[in-house]
């Protein structure tokens, strides 16, 4: 299933994220002799000790909800956070970026799911921020797009719908922020259950973990 999974985000240029989220290191490990070297975690602690123990050129992701008291642990090494949720969470990014001296690499994310749980910004949340920072922008982290999830659903149209509605946020951010930065060009989307729609909705970044590694943990 890797490499069939491989071969689809190949052909379609889209970077895999192989989500170990809850995989042992030997687990992670198989993935990375088969050439697999983009790993996605949701939890520091998890990531912090996988991180130790796997080679130092896996680039690590945070997908997951992030506690601004946590940042510090990972700041130093992570790739890209994908789940910056928050303008208090990107200031402390990029505080700590900044005392690691590097620049973080993130991903805003939105809530487009229907269901309540899922961590996100809406559009006036993201434009009140991204107004603040072009008067005072920040010089530790690095916007390079944006990151959601669709809903839990059999219902294929809503996903398809969920996630044109992000590439619309990213495209509309694109035009009214980021028009002279290419490097803002992200957009992940798509999990096991629904990464070939996500592609056909315009993915860049998917984002997946029961499809390569199995669902048992
Ligand atoms: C767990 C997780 C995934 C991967 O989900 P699968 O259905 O196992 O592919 C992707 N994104 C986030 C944010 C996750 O927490």
């Amino acid at each position: 299933m890797y490499q069939e999974i491989v071969n689809y985000t190949n052909k379609h240029h889209v970077t895999l994220i192989a989500v170990s989220k809850t995989k042992p290191v030997e687990e992670i490990t198989k993935l990375y002799d088969q050439g697999q070297r983009i790993f996605g975690e949701n939890k520091v602690q998890e990531l912090v000790l996988k991180y130790e123990a796997l080679p130092k050129d896996i680039q690590w992701h945070l997908i997951g909800h992030l506690q601004s008291n946590k940042v510090k642990y990972i700041a130093p090494f992570v790739a890209m956070i994908e789940s910056v949720d928050s303008f208090d969470l990107l200031k402390i990014i990029d505080k700590e970026a900044i005392k690691s001296k590097k620049i973080i690499p993130v991903l805003l994310q939105f809530h487009i799911a229907t269901e309540e749980t899922k961590f996100g910004l809406d559009m006036s949340e993201a434009k009140g921020m991204l107004d603040i920072l072009k008067i005072n922008p920040l010089s530790g982290v690095e916007i390079r797009g944006v990151m959601g999830m669709a809903s839990f659903t059999d219902d294929i149209d809503q996903v398809r719908r969920e996630f044109k509605s992000l590439k619309d946020i990213f495209t509309l951010l694109k035009k009214e922020y980021f028009s002279t930065k290419s490097t803002f060009c992200e957009i992940s989307m798509g999990m096991s259950g629904d990464y070939k729609e996500a592609i056909a909705e315009g993915s860049t970044m998917v984002r997946i973990g029961s499809a390569i590694f199995g669902s048992k943990s």
